[in-house]
């Protein structure tokens, strides 16, 4: 059986281009890029073609990236690295319930560490209110930190509202965008972040590399210590084969935009088709590749295996812990009771992703709806214990 990837918003394939440059620079370029002979000298050549691609493609200059091994690295980097640097007593961060772990148990271990932080509700949007933000600020305050897409539900956070109101109080903003940059245009100095995440396996580069933009002038201590590389922002010998990647991944130009009318058409057929579905989020003011949908009465976990048994990888933002299958955290900020969090499934698209392949993802969840429905009465009743 055939299997087809509606999974993009957990990892994205390795793009063909970046694969061939990944596997030359693993075999070819193996100097250390401090080296000053010429193995090491073609390693730097290499790293620093790959930081300014990547700056060109988010909009700043080569010497605001951190190549770091992923989101999460970048999101520790930013969130510790602000705070920890604060010379402001006590100290006070504001991020929101909706973030990523990355970054919510970041600033969970700073609470640990004695540090105050807000923690913002979402609307039933899925949206954090920049309003909630200024009233939060505080003169301790030295960090925000909210995300500028939703993992889940893919909905876009007021970003450059709270990047204007941070800079006029004079906190550091960041802004965990994992899910958005090197898939959508984005400019960084026209959105204002002070520091900005990204991850290369969401946009075709492979797992662990990834980059945190620190724009000048912004104090940060260091998670890592040992050598002075990446400026002594983040120690450790560079992966260039990795930042090649990310940067060969930053000029491809994929037109993530284009997959918003097969997800339109996917989402459109199961609303229409599947009774009791709705859709999670504010549908308007999403990224163009997610789609996360309520099916009143089914598992989202049963209907993920169901889904996978007929061929098509989607997920549930549900967290299995302990053996129990714990509600998505992202669902219930916004105010969806843990049954309906529960029977929520995300789709996410991606470049592979085509009409055909929606077509038939559309057929096998009405199928599996019905079916999951019919062994399951109690659950579609509301009677379960
Ligand atoms: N932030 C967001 C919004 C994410 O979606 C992810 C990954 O799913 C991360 C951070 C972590 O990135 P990485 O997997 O590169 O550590």
């Amino acid at each position: 059986m055939q299997h087809f990837y509606f999974d993009h918003n957990a990892t994205s394939p390795v793009a063909q281009e970046v694969l061939r440059d990944l596997t030359d620079a693993m075999a070819e370029v193996y100097g250390n890029a401090s080296s000053i002979h010429h193995f090491g000298q073609a390693a730097k050549r290499r790293l620093e073609d790959a930081r300014r691609a990547v700056a060109a493609r988010l909009g700043c200059t080569d010497r605001e990236i951190v190549f770091t091994s992923g989101g999460t690295e970048a999101d520790n980097l930013a969130v510790f690295g602000v705070a920890r640097r604060a010379s402001r007593s006590p100290r006070h961060v504001i991020t929101s319930t909706i973030e990523h772990p990355a970054v919510l148990n970041a600033c969970a271990q700073l609470e640990r560490e004695g540090v105050e932080v807000t923690w913002l509700p979402a609307g039933s949007g899925g949206m954090v209110r920049a309003e909630d933000v200024r009233r939060a600020l505080r003169p301790g305050t030295v960090l925000i930190s909210v995300m500028h897409a939703n993992n889940e539900t893919g909905v876009l956070q007021p970003v450059a509202e709270i990047a204007a109101m941070a800079r006029q109080a004079n906190v550091a903003f960041h802004c965990d965008g994992v899910q958005v940059g090197g898939r959508l245009p984005v400019n960084l100095r026209e959105l204002g972040v002070d520091l900005y995440s990204v991850s290369g396996h969401k946009f075709g580069a492979p797992k662990g590399i990834g980059a945190l933009y620190v724009r000048k002038g912004v104090a940060l201590a260091a998670l890592l210590h040992g050598g002075h590389h990446e400026r002594d922002r983040r120690a450790g010998t560079e992966n260039v084969a990795g930042a090649g990647a990310l940067g060969r991944a930053a000029s491809l130009d994929f037109d993530w935009n284009a997959l918003a009318s097969l997800r339109d058409r996917l989402e459109r057929a199961i609303l229409s088709q599947v009774p009791g579905t709705r859709v999670n989020g504010d549908p308007d003011l999403r990224v163009p590749n997610t789609s996360n949908i309520r099916f009143e009465g089914v598992e989202g976990e049963a209907m993920v295996i169901a889904l996978d048994l007929r061929g098509y990888a989607v997920s549930s933002g549900s967290a299995c812990s302990s053996g129990a299958v714990e509600p998505s955290h992202v669902l219930l900020a916004m105010g969806l009771t843990p049954e309906e969090a529960r029977s929520s499934v995300r789709f996410s698209l991606g470049p592979g992703n085509t009409v055909e392949q929606a077509d038939g993802l559309i057929e096998a969840v009405v199928a599996s709806a019905a079916h999951l429905r019919r062994i399951s009465p109690a659950v579609l009743s509301g009677s379960r214990a």
